[in-house]
């Protein structure tokens, strides 16, 4: 399981991107600069040719975000198990802890040790995703938070606890932990700004994760490289959240969730995407308008940048304006071969 993850390890080592890869940074893969006052911001982002659909395109190393079949997030559904054993968590309250804007994720840097599986991890930090990335039985929440931890042990194995939260009925019940870390949160509204928190007491997080059903499923990172080989422990249960901590995560956080991925074990979607939509371009082609269901062309991302996607998608698009079969761009129904 982790000799991919080796191998990412490897090449990951002569980028300059490190520190973008904000679900394991802080992590000895991904170290942060030690006394610094600003932090560097992510390269990738949520929104256009730096979105999630484009992240494959941005860094060879990040192949694996259009081609990796185990990728996260997803939508946990009756497939996936719940985990057979309780994590022991360990995290001591802290009077205060390094808070820092990624650009892409706000992220508090705290120590701790949870042992799963026979395996001691060593908390690095936790950083939030405004809403979910996971989603329940199609179900999302409004946040969630990643615990990202690292074995003690370095063998480069990353375990992520993955916090849901669900506004409160009354509006004004949450998560102490979470009122904590927001006293601050207006003082790194600008990325790359760094403060630290409030006094953080962790002993309610601590008693959810250990006595609440979580679901486990061995995924990936859900930012650039987006590599394989993380196991994921995701609350069934969602933490209460209250409407102002939401709002004022929110909007310093604002959008940071990836798409849905495909079922676990099944193609990578943007691989699935890319072959439809050459099996529709070489349908035209043949000019019989019938499916090329063989298609094998996928995407095939080049390290020099986004121009390849770019490059393809226009293809394709002047070639159906070519063989006047316009697809309408709000066509859900864009099947394979199918031009009309
Ligand atoms: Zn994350």
């Amino acid at each position: 399981m982790y000799t991919q993850q080796l191998v990412f390890v490897a090449a990951a080592l002569s980028t300059p991107l490190l520190s973008s890869a904000n679900c394991m940074y802080g992590t000895s893969l991904f170290p942060r600069s030690e006394g610094a006052a600003t932090v560097e911001v992510s390269k990738f982002g949520y929104t256009g040719l730096q979105g999630p659909l484009n992240w494959a395109a941005l860094a060879a190393e990040n192949s694996a975000c259009a081609t990796s079949k185990v990728q996260s997030p997803i939508n946990i559904d009756s497939t996936v198990q719940l985990a057979a054993e309780v994590p022991k968590v360990v995290i001591a309250d802290v009077e205060a802890a390094e808070f820092e804007n990624l650009g892409t994720t706000v992220e508090v840097i705290v120590n701790g040790t949870t042992t799963f599986g026979g395996t001691e991890f060593s908390l690095k930090q936790f950083h939030f995703h405004t809403p979910s990335e996971h989603r329940v039985a199609e179900e999302y929440f409004p946040l969630e938070v990643h615990m990202v931890h690292e074995a003690a042990d370095g063998s480069g194995a990353i375990a992520v606890i993955a916090l849901t939260f669900q506004l409160s009925d009354d509006g004004t019940t949450t998560t102490e932990l979470l009122t904590a870390v927001t006293e601050n949160l207006a003082k790194i509204a600008t990325p790359g700004t760094v403060t630290e928190t409030g006094p953080l007491k962790f002993a309610e997080v601590i008693n959810h994760v250990q006595t609440t059903p979580l679901f486990q499923y061995a995924g990936s990172l859900t930012t650039p490289p987006c590599a394989e080989g993380l196991t994921f422990l995701v609350t069934q249960k969602p933490l209460p959240l209250s409407v102002k901590t939401f709002n004022e995560i929110k909007s310093v956080v604002k959008f940071n969730s990836r798409y849905t991925q495909n079922s676990l074990n099944q193609n990578n979607l943007l691989a699935v995407g890319a072959a439809a939509l050459a099996g529709a371009v070489a349908g035209e082609a043949a000019g019989n308008g019938t499916a090329a269901g063989n298609a094998t062309e996928v995407a095939k991302p080049k390290p020099s940048g986004g121009a390849a996607v770019a490059t393809s998608v226009k293809a394709s698009a002047t070639s159906k304006t070519a063989a006047g079969t316009y697809i309408p761009p709000h066509n859900h129904n864009l099947s394979l071969g199918t031009p009309n």
